[in-house]
């Protein structure tokens, strides 16, 4: 396939979240030609996905109408999948192929959930919980269903708020965290008022449901859906009905692209300097890929590196003690919702850990490393490229992934025909 269009552009932004959104208006007042590239239909990213609809976020109804005001050239529903060289990006859209050239570039992909392995974590209807959020957005009902919300993170909360007032009915919020971890992040929100007002907005919305801490989901059953989940709960057992398991661990920062970039990765997270630079000159990162923190985080990063991408660093600067403070929520976050350690003891023999090429626990855990265990056993080498098996094996063994391999993403036959023409 040849490449349909051709831009080039003085910034680039990937990833059309808070933070790549406040990149590009940021750059764009820096009077260069911006782009941003996101393969959603339409701006927002995970948090304000659907913002249109009535009730969005202060912050979300003021960014949206900054990007749509701002001088930016938008490329939605487009896919950046491989880097073919230096200032280069190739993207991949529903039928074709662009190919994008940028002199600086900020990578804001943000983050995914972490799914950990379970007896029956693979049945239908046993989701991520962003995953059935986003599901519900895009038109799933929800109304009148049972809905069990377990795992980590504070997304929970958000999304146990947002499917019941979308009607669902909502039991039981489990939280793997311990209830002292949780007293704590309470006391230190103190210092972040913001946070305060979202918390009490969510305990208003959560009213009548349960919450569980030292809580989390030993096994989904039903046949040939979900039925009921079994829930171990501060040392004893309960199986619940449920017609949805939402379901996840935190969120696992989206580095992929960075790493084929040739930029530094280090616990996880893309290393920047105060500028959000990253060990390639010329080439930024901004929100949860540099560290999961909230959109207030994200919101300030963007605009940093939005900023020095445009050639404005003095401007930049004047929002580092914004970021200051976010990043003190980023680290309370970690410590907080750290996954315990006999989350590792969740699954059976038989449980599959690599959906993608159905590969079980006991054929995992005979292998040593990340590599050993793609080789025998195919894991990882699926559509999902190890998205989803990579986080949940690094977790249960410690492993440490490979280098990333193009392309970043699936792409069609005919796109990496156009890469081949490039090579
Ligand atoms: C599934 C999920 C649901 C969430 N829901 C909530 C919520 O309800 N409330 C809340 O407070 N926080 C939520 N969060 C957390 C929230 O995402 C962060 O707090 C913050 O908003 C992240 O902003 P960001 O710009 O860094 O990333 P994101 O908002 O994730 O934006 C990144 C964007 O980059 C795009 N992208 C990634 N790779 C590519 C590529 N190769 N090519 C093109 N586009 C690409 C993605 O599709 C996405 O649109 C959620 C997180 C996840 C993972």
């Amino acid at each position: 396939m040849s490449r349909d269009s051709q831009q080039r552009f003085d910034v680039l932004v990937v990833g059309g979240g808070p933070a790549g959104m406040a990149a590009a208006v940021r750059a764009a007042e820096c009077g260069v030609r911006v782009g941003l590239v996101d393969d959603n239909a339409n701006c927002g990213g995970q948090i304000w996905r659907g913002a249109s609809e009535v009730g969005q976020s202060q912050d979300a109804a003021i960014w949206s109408s900054l990007l749509r005001s701002a001088n930016v050239t938008k490329l939605y529903g487009k896919r950046v999948f491989h880097p073919p060289e230096a200032g280069v990006l190739l993207a991949e859209g529903a039928d074709d192929l662009c190919e994008l050239r940028y002199a600086s570039l900020v990578v804001a992909t943000g983050a995914r959930e972490r799914f950990l392995p379970f007896p029956g974590w693979t049945l239908p209807n046993v989701m991520g919980a962003g995953g059935l959020q986003a599901m519900v957005k895009s038109g799933l009902p929800i109304r009148g269903k049972r809905v069990v919300v377990a795992g980590s993170g504070p997304l929970l909360l958000a999304v146990a708020a947002y499917l019941r007032k979308q009607g669902a009915e909502v039991p039981i919020v489990c939280e793997q965290a311990s209830w002292t971890s949780l007293v704590r992040f309470g006391a230190a929100l103190l210092g972040h008022p913001g946070k305060i007002a979202q918390g009490l907005q969510l305990k208003r919305d959560l009213a009548g449901v349960r919450f569980a801490a030292n809580s989390w989901p030993l096994a989904a059953h039903g046949t040939p859906i979900l039925e009921s989940v079994t829930i171990f709960r501060s040392g004893t057992t309960e199986v619940m009905a449920c017609d949805y398991l939402a379901c996840g661990f935190h969120l696992v920062p989206n580095v992929e692209l960075q790493s084929l970039l040739g930029c530094k990765i280090s616990g996880g997270y893309v290393q920047v300097d105060e500028c959000q630079e990253t060990s390639v000159q010329g080439i930024f990162s901004a929100g949860e890929p540099t560290g999961i923190g909230g959109v207030e985080l994200a919101l300030v990063e963007g605009q940093i590196a939005g900023l020095a991408a445009g050639g404005r660093r003095a401007e930049a600067r004047k929002l580092f003690g914004e970021r200051r403070k976010a990043q003190r929520f980023a680290r309370m976050l970690d410590r907080t919702f750290h996954l315990r350690p006999q989350l590792r003891d969740l699954s059976a023999p038989e449980t599959i850990v690599c959906r993608c090429e159905d590969v079980p626990y006991s054929h995992l855990r005979e292998h040593r490393s990340w590599r050993a265990a793609k080789l025998h056993t195919r894991c990882g080498m699926g559509p999902c490229q190890g998205r989803v098996c990579g986080p949940a094996t690094q977790f249960l063994f410690q492993w440490t992934p490979d280098s990333v391999r193009p392309p970043v993403f699936p792409a069609r036959v005919e796109s990496l025909a156009g890469v081949e023409k490039s090579g």
